[in-house]
């Protein structure tokens, strides 16, 4: 399976505080839904790094008997996305090494894309990979690196990766955070009692209360370096920038779906973008309703700003339980729906015989639309109204957002009715590519838009093939 190579996660650390590994395990938490398949946290004790990982979510694999054992005052965290691709233990994050320069730990977001080309030169070369991410080649890049500094080996691994990676890299002496030249993906800089800390989004500084810095800019790099163990001064930072000529390229689909809505992306807060989608969406398909409901909890944001716009009462027309784990996958159909149902409840007594407008985010294969489509008229809504407050989803992306193949995209192949006649919609809406250069282009210079537009910022050509993928990892 190719999944493993697409994915999406989020990235935490914190360095100079004495309790680097708590406040890392707490960022973790509120970053994760950017991960569920794994969870893990490098952190420097005793002037050594080690790791703890293993698969599921923060709380399954950090007890907090396991939590108060992990001392350190500089710590690395990651969550990794769970994929349709064979999920393993190898491939959790941070990566741990050791090489000449001594140890090393990374954790990376974002999806290199030429990492099967590189990984196939770096194994000619002698190379022996230790897991199947992409993300692997570039310690292996830092190892060969002729560069004295850590910094420099990492600035001549990025000289040869391509594609989106927000990374931070931990080493007994300091640490280092990283965007590619495009900065596809989020990563903020901010500060605790004198501490450093890094996050995939700033809904991870809140937690743990640190105050926001910045967010770290394309083709930059800041490194902490750390007083030695024991010696009595604060941590300072030098930030090296990157190339200034690459036009930077944020994935829109962060504010659509990914990032949490209690995150700003450079200063714009990620519900309200939402709200503001919702609005637009509510003037460009107006429709007679009785109710707005959102899918819960992506769409919630932009329903509300639909149902502002349109003067339609917002309602919970799904619950959803917010228990569950990660659940038991029976192989019995029966009992598969069984699960399905265990999360999202229809309520019955508010949908009966009402006209619903249901918004949702995003489109990618139809299959969540068609399901809560068929769930709306089961509980007795009499209208079903589809408003998808994104363009019609049409490319596969490259950067790191797990959406498989194009043949498997419902816009790629079919029209908007079309997909309306599949998810068994009265009506169905999209936004289209102007509405959203206009809602969000405006507030932020340089995003981008290749899953809807299929203009990629970064060459693509190099991709393998599907089977091609299977031989390489
Ligand atoms: P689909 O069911 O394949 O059409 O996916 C669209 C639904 O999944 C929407 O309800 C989105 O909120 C959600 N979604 C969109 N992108 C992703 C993603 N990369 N991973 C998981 N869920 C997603």
């Amino acid at each position: 399976m190719s999944g493993e190579i697409r994915e999406e996660c989020g990235v935490f650390a914190v360095a100079g505080h004495p309790r680097a590994v708590e406040l890392c395990y707490y960022g973790l938490y509120a970053l994760q839904h950017r991960g569920q398949e794994s969870a893990g946290i490098a952190w420097r004790q005793g002037g050594r790094l080690r790791v703890h990982k293993g698969m599921g979510l923060v709380s399954d694999v950090f007890p907090p008997e396991r939590v108060v054992s992990m001392n350190g005052d500089m710590a690395l965290g990651h969550v990794r996305y769970s994929t349709t691709g064979e999920s393993r233990i190898e491939n959790a994050q941070p990566l741990l090494v050791k090489m000449w320069r001594g140890q090393f730990a990374l954790a990376h977001n974002g999806n290199l894309t030429n990492a099967a080309l590189l990984r196939r030169e770096l194994e000619r070369e002698g190379s022996i990979f230790q897991t199947t991410s992409d993300s692997e080649v570039i310690p292996h890049l830092v190892a060969k690196s002729g560069e004295k500094e850590l910094l420099g080996a990492l600035q001549s691994a990025f000289e040869k990766v391509c594609g989106a990676y927000s990374l931070i890299a931990l080493t007994p002496h300091g640490l280092i955070a990283a965007k590619d030249p495009r900065g596809f993906r989020p990563l903020c800089l901010g500060e605790l009692d004198g501490a450093y800390v890094v996050s995939s989004e700033t809904c991870g500084l809140d937690a743990v209360g640190a105050e926001f810095i910045r967010e770290i800019d394309p083709g930059e790099t800041v490194e902490v370096l750390l007083p030695r163990e024991g010696e009595d001064a604060r941590p300072s930072i030098r930030t090296v920038a990157g190339p200034k000529s690459e036009r930077q390229a944020l994935c829109v689909f962060e504010f659509i779906y990914f990032a949490r809505p209690d995150s700003d992306i450079y200063g714009l807060n990620v519900h309200r973008a939402r709200k503001r989608l919702g609005r637009v969406l509510a003037k460009k398909g107006p429709v007679e309703a009785d109710l707005v409901m959102g899918v819960p909890d992506s769409s919630l944001s932009a329903a509300s700003g639909f149902a502002e716009e349109a003067g339609i009462p917002f309602e919970t027309g799904l619950v959803k339980n917010r228990y569950i784990g990660r659940t038991f996958i029976s192989p019995e159909q029966s009992l598969r729906e069984l699960a399905v149902k265990i999360k999202l409840n229809p309520l019955r007594s508010l949908l009966k015989d009402k006209r619903v407008v249901l918004v949702d985010d995003s489109i990618v294969r139809g299959t969540t639309s068609r399901y809560i489509v068929g769930l709306l008229r089961s509980a007795g809504a009499k209208e079903v109204h589809v408003r998808i407050s994104s363009p019609p989803y049409k490319y596969p992306c490259y950067y790191g957002i797990d959406t498989s193949s194009k043949g498997e995209l419902a816009a790629a192949s079919q029209t908007v009715e079309e997909i309306r006649e599949a998810i068994g919609a009265d009506s169905l809406v999209f936004l289209d590519m102007g509405d959203l250069q206009d809602i969000l282009g405006t507030a932020i210079d340089g995003f981008c838009y290749s899953c809807f537009a299929g203009d990629y910022p970064v060459p693509v050509e190099g991709w393998p093939k599907e089977d091609e993928l299977n031989d390489l990892f």
